[in-house]
């Protein structure tokens, strides 16, 4: 008996052509398009479609994305369900696969896919990593992973993921922690599984949630205009183990106070934030100032969790301790 696997298409350059009059490439295909380009389709799997939209993944918003994890949540639920495949762009792919990675309560696998060359390109990689992206969401190793991204070949845990490179097929890495596995030949080869599983239950997710990538004397001006303009936090992307330019210590304390919590990860790569450094606003000023530490996480992601943290009503006493629980940090 054929395995079910659930596809809901959203757009991005996989499901895009070159619009001639227009001079620009934009999303316009579905599914169903997508599946009849495939070059072979994998034995053994019936693919049942659903629409879900034809936007690049730079226009979704937060609200669609939880109403795409829904959707994928609902698909799963379906006892003859195997697995979701996700077509999406690749600019916010990894956003919105960790979202699905933790709102998203099932064993079964879900995996996000795309392209970096459109549908309209002679050698397009959309229909090869939608093939790849069936044989993984069908497959028994991939229970109990979480959410993942298929690209290019490489299996990727949606948490340690990012889009690495802004044009070559060859684009995303988990830096420093590094790919699941493999589809090789058809077949998938899983090398290790993640051990980081999130799960959060909310009906919405916060979106005033402030995300500033510290440069070399950057001002911390932008933290009182966060103060005053109805932010519900901040997340530093900030320097090395996490620490910043002087004078954030100081406006993170006067956000803290006011019970606008601050994150501080980092803006490596890889590694992880840890508050080392004391004087001026290195990070256990911050530390001291009532920030919080997001350790491996990266900046992009500590922002989604504490939109859905923050969605979920987690209360300012109960913050602190959930944020460090999911990110598994003492700090
Ligand atoms: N602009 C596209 C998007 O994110 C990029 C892509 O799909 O690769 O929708």
């Amino acid at each position: 008996m054929s395995k079910i696997v659930v596809l809901i298409a959203t757009g991005g350059t996989i499901a895009s052509t070159e619009d001639a009059t227009e001079g620009a490439v934009n999303a316009t295909l579905s599914g169903g398009d997508l599946l009849a380009r495939l070059h072979d389709r994998p034995e053994g799997v019936s693919i049942r479609e659903e629409a879900f939209g034809t936007l690049g993944s730079y226009a979704l918003d937060l609200e669609t994305v939880h109403r795409l994890c829904r959707r994928i949540a609902v698909a799963l639920e379906q006892p003859e369900v195997a697995g979701v495949v996700v077509t999406h762009g690749t600019d916010t792919m990894e956003e919105s696969a960790y979202l699905s990675d933790i709102l998203v309560a099932s064993e079964k696998p879900v995996v996000f896919t795309g392209a970096q060359r459109h549908a309209g390109e002679p050698d397009t990689d959309g229909p090869r990593n939608i093939g790849d992206a069936i044989r993984c969401a069908a497959s028994e190793a991939l229970k109990g992973c979480g959410t993942v991204i298929l690209f290019e070949g490489d299996i990727h845990a949606a948490r340690d993921v990012s889009k690495t490179h802004t044009s070559r097929v060859d684009a995303f890495r988990s830096a420093g922690l590094g790919k699941l596995g493999e589809v090789d030949g058809g077949e998938v080869y899983l090398y290790r599984r993640p051990i980081q599983g999130v799960h959060i239950a909310t009906k919405r997710l916060e979106s005033r949630i402030a995300l500033m990538l510290l440069g070399l004397g950057s001002s911390p001006e932008y933290l009182d205009f966060c103060l005053q303009n109805g932010t519900k936090a901040v997340v530093l992307a900030a320097f090395g183990r996490g620490n910043a330019p002087r004078g954030f210590a100081d406006a993170v304390r006067r956000l803290s106070t006011h019970n606008i919590p601050v994150i501080v990860a980092s803006r490596c790569p890889e590694g992880r934030t840890l508050p080392v450094y004391g004087r001026d606003s290195g990070g256990s000023s911050l530390a001291a100032a009532g920030a919080y530490f997001s350790g491996s996480l990266s900046p992009i992601k500590a922002r989604l969790l504490m939109s859905a943290l923050l969605g979920a009503g987690v209360t300012s006493a109960e913050l602190a301790t959930k944020f460090r629980e999911a990110v598994g940090t003492q700090v």
